[in-house]
């Protein structure tokens, strides 16, 4: 009888602390376990449109959990749409891909839906904890059109995030009016920053970067924006257990036409969430999964209350952001000049969206790269042309192509338009009358060698070392 009744007592000890009830945070097992679960598996590319996910928001009208709404239309007429959820006092609204590349959120968002609408499962007391405390107004994909294109500004070339007062654009309108409606408590403003911002004086990136902004340009701290500061200290604690050291604190400067800032003013305590990089996250899923786990969290944490024992001096101790991180740093190359003299350099190394180039040269050494190599004693050497011109770069075979670089050339000539498709070739395609530049510059391909005893060692190929 008496081991039962600790046994009782164990299940219940667990059930409770697991699911953020009376007053627990929930943990990253349960949230991990529920993201495994409920992820949307429909979307596994972070490049997606509206048609992508409008049948995912529809689906969820006349659903007993979510009522659906159309807010409105973009400029070009896609629909933006609000799904309300959940019954208790504090009213929360969360948007995302107001700028329209910026889709982690929106991703973890629909994997959010998914997770509100289980039921007779472990997440239950998860879940009506939220749903039984809060009002859930969530906005997903607020600049469709962006979305469109992948790129960040509406149909206007308007950056919304700087339309929040003027509400030019009909989506800025849309998002004003949505706040103003329900006036909100909490607001969740997501986003997506570049790969390349790092956590201050560390090589870590800013997977995740938060904000509470300020409301004026004095930066003052009310209790409207002490309490978005709060939610933020009980994040960042989830998110040590993720990326230890991976989460930045964003710049307050005031910024009079953001969204963030004004809702702030408008007395809705709110909390910028910027997914950054990780490595060999080049489709955002694992960041995602932290947009699901930390947003769950903060939702849990406001539901409770839990986030009004933290103090704000732990969001100053968030560790700023920066912005000093590349894809492939070559720290200390020895280059020959055009007159022949001989000087130092590293070499920053952007891949971007387009063909890899050479992003940065001089002392580099306050930057950090997603990928490092040491050069020193290795000498810079552009590479050759090879001699034959080939009719399309699928006659190059992949021992070929190494067998060319080993012999120090690093580009061949193609005679149709194919040289510009997109291949795993190692080699520089150029046309049939185009040559590779001499000398190491700013925007130059990164396509060359590092040199030792007069041997290559190193090609850099596409962005990308390869010990030949
Ligand atoms: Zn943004």
């Amino acid at each position: 009888m008496k081991k039962s009744i600790f046994l009782l007592f164990v299940f219940v000890l667990c059930s409770w602390s697991c699911t953020g009830q009376e007053g627990r945070t929930v943990d990253k097992q349960v949230l991990d376990k529920a993201f495994d679960v409920f992820r949307e598996k429909s979307i596994t590319e972070h490049i997606f449109t509206h048609s992508d996910i409008e049948p995912l928001i529809r689906k969820r009208e006349g659903s007993n959990i979510f009522s659906v709404r159309e807010l409105g239309t973009s400029v070009e007429g896609r629909s933006i749409y609000r799904l309300r959820c959940g019954n208790g006092k504090t009213k929360i609204m969360l948007w995302s891909q107001m700028h329209g590349n910026e889709s982690t959120a929106t991703m973890a968002l629909l994997d959010i839906f998914n997770f509100l609408e289980g039921r007779n499962d472990d997440f239950d007391e998860l879940r009506s904890h939220i749903l039984e405390n809060t009002t859930l107004y969530f906005i997903p994909m607020l600049n469709p059109d962006g979305a469109e294109k992948f790129r960040r500004r509406n149909s206007y070339d308007f950056d919304l995030n700087r339309d929040a007062v003027r509400t030019a654009a009909p989506e800025s309108v849309i998002l004003r009016e949505a706040r103003a409606e329900e006036e909100p408590d909490f607001g969740f403003n997501l986003h997506d920053q570049n790969i390349y911002y790092n956590v201050s004086g560390t090589s870590r990136p800013a997977t995740i970067s938060v904000l509470a902004p300020a409301f004026n340009r004095e930066r003052e701290i009310n209790d409207v924006r002490r309490r978005a500061m709060q939610v933020i200290v009980g994040m960042n604690r989830l998110l040590q257990e993720y990326i230890p050291g991976g989460v930045g604190k964003y710049d307050d400067t005031f910024e009079p036409r953001a969204f963030g800032d004004n809702f702030q003013k408008w007395g809705t305590s709110t909390i910028l969430i910027e997914s950054g990089g990780y490595p060999d996250d080049p489709e955002k899923q694992f960041i995602r999964k932290l947009n699901f786990s930390v947003i769950l969290h903060a939702l849990s944490e406001i539901a409770s209350g839990d986030y009004e024992q933290y103090r704000t001096e732990d969001y100053f101790r968030i560790p700023d952001n920066d912005s000093k991180l590349t894809d492939l740093l070559i720290r200390n190359v020895e280059v020959t000049g055009r007159e022949g003299e001989h000087y130092l350099t590293d070499i920053n190394i952007r891949r971007g969206e387009e063909t890899p180039h050479i992003a940065d040269l001089g002392d580099l050494s306050v930057f950090y790269g997603y990928e490092e190599l040491d050069a020193s004693g290795y000498t810079w050497m552009p590479g050759k042309v090879y001699e034959k011109t080939y009719s399309s770069p699928r006659a190059i075979n992949p021992d070929e192509a190494m067998s060319l670089l080993r012999k120090g050339y690093a580009a061949v000539r193609i005679s149709s338009s194919e040289k510009d498709e997109k291949t795993d070739l190692p080699l520089l395609l150029l046309g049939e009358k185009e040559n590779l530049s001499e000398g190491l510059f700013l925007g130059r391909p990164a396509y060359f060698f590092l040199v030792k005893d007069g041997q290559p060692v190193y090609a850099i190929a596409d962005g990308e070392v390869i010990k030949l």
